[in-house]
Parts: structure tokens; sequence; C-alpha cells
């Protein structure tokens, strides 16, 4: 399953100016974690009430305890609603500790990890989406929609997400397979130099998925590709991308030339020599694994 695969819990992201409930999940953050229990396994997510206990308990040099208007509606899965502290720093109380990004990759239930990461991420984006670009006034927040706006010029600011492709390049039956230079993603969720990829990069503006598939591909490996097919689409919230998966065939020459500041290694991998990927939550396990075990678009 991947990480958004949720079912039957159900994702709500509607927007509505819901004010915070005692009883209600609070996504406690900082840059690059979340505040979260643990227990049996299974990940424990605070309520707005032990937040602000903690708040209460804790000597702030007479910083207010955060009132219950303070916590910004983020989404509900089911009927749980998440809030955020957007305009506070928050630190570890009771049972609760930081949990890193990649702690949020490996653990479950899946509707948990998904709902922190996804609460993470959209923190994040409050965080730094306080001034606004152009004038640099201090932004608002828009009173019905999840949105800041800009009272002096009138700027608009969403939630940002970043459009990208991961690419399973095939010939015959080998897949190309690739694996980051770790000067790429410092901050990545995953060890780059344990774990293959697939090709991959961000859409540039002007250009389709497919325009950026064929660019990016002989971009990193030098390689012409045909045959371009949409697989499945993920929202990926480590790095607020929202990933479009293409399969597409190699189109002559397989020689690799690889972009070296990017990648470290990319190479052709027989069908039959792949790892099971079957238990990670990404777009590029999960496609790995349909050409593994021959559910690829080509062989359906
Ligand atoms: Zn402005």
């Amino acid at each position: 399953m991947m990480l958004h695969e949720i079912s039957p819990a159900k994702f709500h992201n509607e927007y509505f100016p819901y004010e915070a409930r005692k009883e209600d999940c609070f996504i406690g953050c900082r840059k690059d974690a979340v505040l979260l229990g643990e227990s049996e396994g299974k990940i424990v997510v605070p309520t707005v009430g032990e937040a602000m206990e903690a708040f209460r308990q804790e000597d702030r040099d007479g910083e207010p305890v955060p009132e219950l208007s303070e916590f910004r509606y983020l989404f509900s899965v089911d009927r749980a609603r998440f809030f955020a502290l957007t305009e506070r720093e928050v630190s570890p109380f009771g049972s609760y500790d930081w949990k890193s990004l990649r702690y949020l990759r490996v653990t479950k239930p899946l509707p948990s990890a998904f709902a922190a990461s996804v609460g993470q991420q959209l923190f994040a984006w409050y965080r730094r989406t306080r001034f606004c670009g152009a004038c640099g006034q201090k932004l608002e927040h828009a009173p019905s929609e999840r949105m800041m706006h800009c009272p002096a010029c009138g700027e608009m600011y969403f939630p940002q997400i970043c459009p990208s492709v991961i690419v399973a390049v095939r010939d015959g039956e080998r897949i190309l397979l690739t694996k980051y230079a770790p000067s790429h993603f410092p901050n990545s969720t995953h060890n780059p130099k344990a774990t293959y990829a697939l090709v991959a990069g961000y859409i540039e503006i002007g250009e389709t998925p497919e325009d950026c598939v064929r660019r990016e591909v002989m971009e990193e490996v030098g390689l012409r590709v045909k045959n371009i097919t949409a697989w499945k689409n993920q929202p990926w919230p480590f790095t607020s991308t929202l990933l479009f998966g293409f399969f597409c065939d190699l189109d002559g020459d397989d020689t690799i030339t690889l972009q070296e500041d990017e990648l470290s290694v990319a190479e052709w991998v027989n069908r039959a020599d792949m790892q099971d990927r079957s238990a990670d939550i990404s777009l590029t396990s999960n496609m790995m694994e349909a050409f593994r075990l021959g559910k690829d678009p080509r062989s359906v």
C-alpha cells in the first residue's frame, strides 16, 4: 500500500474554519519532525487538550497558554479533526516525543502516519508563508479557505505542491534503476546510498508531465524513450511533491550517460534480480513492484 492509500479511512481536506475542541487531534511540529507517542508499535497522536495542559505546566517565562482559537484546523481523517499551532514553538510533553519524517515512512497504522506527515507538510507551509514575497507585509489567514493573503497588495498564497514525475524506463526484461548522489538530497527521508530509485524530477513551467519524462531521462541518463504510459499518482508529503508515475520503453541506444551531480548509480537490472519492495509505501517502490511482478501497463 502507498502512504495515501488509507481506505477504509477517508481523508477530508475541505477547509472549514473549525474551532478546536480539547478532544481533537494535535499535530505538534518542528521543521523536520512531529510530536507523537507510540503504543504497541502504533502511532499515538496527542490531543489539543493535552497540548494546552503541557503549556500550562511548562514554565514559559509568562508566555500565555494557547487559546482553543489559536489552533489552526488542518483536515480530518474520518471524524477525527487535526489541528496545529502554526505560530508557536512546542516542546515534547507527556509520553510524546519528536519523531522524524523517516519514522513516518515505516510506521503504522497508515491513516495516522499519513495524517502526521500531511499535517507536518501543512505546518511547514504555514511557517514559511508568513510574509508577502511581493511587498514584505505580514500575511493574514483567509477566513474561509486554506490561503494566506496580503492585506497591503492583495497577493494570495495557497499551499505549495511541486508536481514531479517518477519514470520507470524498461528495455525488455530490464529496468533502469538509479541511486541518488548523497549530496542531492541532504534532507531525504531515506538513505540514498542504500536504496534504488527511479529516474525522477520536477515538472518545469511550460511543460507537460510527458515532456518532463523525456527531458529528465535524457538529462539524468542520456537515453531516449518511447511508449510513455501514465501509471499511478501519489501525494508525497515529505517533500511537498505530487508524483506522477510513468512507464516507458527505451528508444534506441542503451548506453547510459550518468548526470553525476544528481546520480551516483544508474544501471539496467533484470526483472529476476529485483528485490521485494512491497513493504515500502512510496510510488517508486509501487512501480518497481509492478515491473518485478509483471503488472506494469505493458504486461496487463
Ligand atoms: Zn503584499
